[in-house]
């Protein structure tokens, strides 16, 4: 109750009203436990209006576990509460590979025919309520399916897994592809199990516990049988998640972000970059920042790069909007807070803008592009890849 956390709020910030600050929600949560307060829809739009960017359990003194909190005061309200009409569950999108592939060509072939560009000029995509997801779903690759083992290309130091998630796999297969080539390059095998699924992030913060313990021990089990040194993720939104499988499982996974292994590993002396003279901007998941507390991995790295000018994204310590589902759902407060990332962008005027994180990567872009800023977002391990000379 000392407040220390609520400058650091992005909700409350925007609104400067206590229910939407983290002591607030935390005491409006305590009501509803005590028998208080009714679960009416004031209130739960409180608690919905929770980005859950966690940067208020990284500066509380007391170590309040809020994350944790909150993730059981929404499944204690999930009870009972209607499911939001969409043409698409996303949670079901999250986790049905088959629905993945065919939503994936779908927009692949519509991409590609101009279909898209056509429903959009219509008005066709606003009038059946996709404009939003419409406007977050990038132009994007024809699924494939992957390799369930790609070796090390130089003299063997191991093997790890690779997770490929949902969302990664459907918008980001670019940097899941450029995470193998590094680990590949470095001396490790990569596994791609087939049986592994979606993280279980989107359903453990919308309060469907039971799925998110489902999925964490359907992952578990995928991975277990490996002799592998570590599971890497390639989103920082999946790994944060994947840590937190012992709390959820009371069993572990063995999970390391990409940014974090590769700064952390000895590299092979043959591997050198060209250089590249441009200015690039980091920006850093809430994710990355304030639970996997590793927002400095992705500087090591593209230090390896010559004559690249590395600088962070002024306000790096709010959340950008994306935050899962939350920027299809609350448009409005994740815009609010994308337009303060557009104004540091117009800024530092960078050439390239990197995320590690899918989610946050899909909002920025589609706000820079909305915008009409000259800029490309990329993932830090693709500008990687992409100057490396093997
Ligand atoms: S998780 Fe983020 S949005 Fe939610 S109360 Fe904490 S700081 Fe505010
Ligand atoms: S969550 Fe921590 S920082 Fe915020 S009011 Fe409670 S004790 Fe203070």
């Amino acid at each position: 109750m000392c407040g220390l956390c609520l400058p650091h709020c992005p909700t409350y910030a925007k609104t400067q009203n206590e229910a939407e600050s983290p002591r607030g929600r935390i005491s409006l949560i305590l009501g509803l436990a005590n028998g208080h307060l009714q679960a009416d829809d004031k209130l739960r739009a409180h608690l919905d209006s929770c980005l859950l960017c966690r940067a208020c359990e990284a500066k509380c003194p007391s170590k309040v576990q809020y994350g944790e909190i909150m993730d059981a005061a929404r499944s204690a309200l999930k009870q009972g509460r209607p499911k939001q009409e969409q043409r698409i569950n996303i949670e079901t999108l999250a986790t049905d590979k088959q629905l993945q592939r065919r939503e994936a060509t779908r927009l692949w072939l519509a991409d590609k025919t101009g279909l898209r560009a056509l429903g959009r000029s219509l008005g066709i995509t606003k009038a059946l309520g996709l404009e939003r997801l419409e406007q977050l779903a990038p132009c994007i690759d024809r699924p494939h399916d992957w390799l369930t083992y790609y070796p090390a290309k130089t003299e063997k130091k191991g093997d790890v897994g690779l997770f490929i998630g949902c969302f990664s796999d459907m918008f980001d297969q670019k940097t899941l592809n450029d995470s193998i080539t590094l680990l590949n390059a470095c001396g490790y095998g990569v596994h791609v199990p087939t049986a592994q699924t979606c993280c279980g992030a989107l359903h453990q913060h919308k309060g469907e516990s039971k799925q998110a313990a489902q999925l964490a021990q359907q992952n578990i089990d995928a991975f277990a049988q490996l002799d592998i040194s570590a599971v890497i993720s390639s989103a920082t939104g999946c790994g944060s998640h994947l840590k937190e499988y012992q709390r959820i499982t009371g069993n572990s996974l063995p999970a390391c972000d990409i940014n974090a292994f590769l700064s952390q590993i000895e590299w092979p002396q043959t591997i050198q970059f060209t250089s590249l003279n441009k200015k690039v901007a980091v920006h850093e998941p809430c994710s990355q920042r304030n639970v996997l507390k590793q927002s400095d991995t992705p500087y090591t790295l593209l230090k390896r790069i010559p004559a690249l000018e590395i600088i962070s994204l002024s306000g790096n310590e709010q959340c950008c909007g994306a935050a899962g589902s939350y920027m299809i759902e609350q448009p409005q407060m994740a815009d609010s807070l994308r337009d303060d990332k557009l104004k540091a962008i117009k800024a530092a005027r960078p050439d390239i803008l990197v995320s590690s994180n899918i989610g946050c990567a899909l909002h920025l872009a589609a706000g820079i592009k909305a915008a009409q800023i000259n800029l490309e977002t990329l993932h830090p391990i693709s500008l990687l890849a992409r100057q490396i000379k093997i």
